[in-house]
């Protein structure tokens, strides 16, 4: 399986101007690449080949001094990579898609760049970790988690951010096969992230969304005064990086909470059951707010997955079609208006949260898909939850699970 690893650099002054030097190079190449190509495709009716592009790399250094100065691999990724994107724009095209061409890149667009292969390590100087790249410079790099030892490196890219910091993120091979999800998975648990608010789940634990209100207002309270600045003064120029902060820090804290969520889910449990966000999204008309909410779900239910792979969970998927309507206890459907929070069944008079009684629908699918036998006792007759246990989504990023301390201590004292 493939990996991504990716680190704070630490590089002085003179690495920065080092970095960005070699990033200019690479977006010159970039550009005069896509004219030559763009060139070619309009003079030929298509694109050259592969090899015939790499061939003029040579040629190009002989002319071009500064090409010289970056490593030949570095260049050589970027040539590939315009021509795989230009290959797949073109097949786009011929397949009847209206797709535009590449663009010429000005230099804030062009971010970044490839050591592949080679050319790069890991390295110790005077007594610190430096990511040592081939032509460029060592670099101080903060390894805040370790990259396993059975890991391959296969490349790195060093960026920049907007904010003007700059990270490495290495693509790593690991060759373990995955654990194999249990047979008879032991710890279950049925999630519902449907309407927006919460996450709730068969356990009995319903946790909120991130609150970002804080960083919504600061991000938009920055974004105004950038707007009342002189559009390219240095003041300009510092607002600017302000506000590339403030995306940045929202990304980061939506990430950090959803990693974490997913973790704990799928490190605790053997099976996981979800509904399938790509079927619901076709039965649910979304709403604008509902929209970025189930956004962040989605990425929640993709790290999940990956997660359950990779911790040997199993992760089921189901069909949402009807699981707030059905009785968990019973299996008769009843008409619920969004309002109506609390599940309370006319057959056979079962009542719960609305979210809570879906999520064990969720969860008898997901054991139905998996082929697991729970039919002659619904979860819910053998273990309800009597009430709900509501977490914010601050406690998750604090202690990295949705259970508490008191609640672990509790059950095992019991
Ligand atoms: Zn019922």
């Amino acid at each position: 399986m493939y990996y991504a690893y990716k680190y704070r650099l630490k590089p002085s002054d003179a690495h920065r101007e080092e970095l960005d030097r070699h990033r200019d190079i690479c977006r010159q190449l970039y550009n005069h690449t896509r004219y030559r190509l763009n060139e070619y495709q309009e003079n030929h009716g298509e694109l050259p080949s592969m090899t015939t592009l790499r061939s003029e790399l040579p040629d190009l250094k002989k002319w071009w001094d500064g090409l010289n100065e970056v490593y030949s691999k570095v260049l050589q990724t970027i040539v590939e990579r315009l021509f795989d994107n230009l290959k797949g724009l073109s097949k786009l095209k011929k397949n009847g898609y209206g797709v535009g061409q590449l663009n010429w890149k000005p230099p804030r667009e062009f971010r970044s760049f490839t050591y592949s292969q080679s050319g790069f390590k890991l390295d110790k100087k005077g007594g610190q970790t430096v990511l040592s790249l081939s032509k460029l410079a060592d670099i101080p790099i903060r390894l805040h988690r370790a990259i396993p030892d059975d890991a391959k490196l296969k490349q790195v890219t060093v960026k920049k951010e907007p904010t003007g910091e700059w990270f490495a993120t290495f693509g790593v091979q690991i060759d373990r096969e995955p654990p194999e999800p249990p047979e008879n998975p032991e710890k279950c648990v049925g999630i519902d992230v449907g309407i927006l608010k919460y996450a709730h789940d068969t356990d009995g634990t319903a946790v909120g969304s991130l609150d970002l209100s804080a960083e919504r207002e600061r991000l938009e309270r920055e974004q105004r005064k950038l707007s009342r600045k002189q559009h390219g003064s240095n003041n300009y120029e510092k607002q600017r990086r302000r506000v590339a902060e403030c995306h940045a820090n929202l990304r980061r804290k939506r990430r950090d909470f959803l990693h974490k969520l997913s973790n704990y889910y799928a490190r605790e449990y053997d099976l996981v059951a979800v509904e399938d966000l790509n079927v619901k999204g076709m039965i649910e008309s979304p709403s604008n707010s509902r929209n970025t909410a189930s956004a962040a779900w989605r990425t929640f239910l993709t790290l999940l997955e990956y997660k359950c792979e990779r911790e040997g969970t199993h992760f089921v998927a189901v069909n949402p079609r009807g699981t707030t309507k059905e009785c968990a206890s019973c299996g008769v459907s009843t008409d619920k208006p969004l309002w109506v929070r609390e599940h309370s069944c006319p057959a056979c008079g079962f009542e719960a949260n609305r979210d809570a009684n879906a999520a064990w629908n969720i969860l008898s699918r997901g054991l139905e898909d998996v082929g697991v036998g729970h039919s002659e006792s619904t979860p819910v007759e053998t273990a309800l939850p009597t009430d709900t246990d509501s977490v914010s989504a601050k406690r998750v990023v604090e202690s990295g699970s949705p259970t508490l301390k008191e609640r672990t201590a509790k059950a095992v004292s019991e």
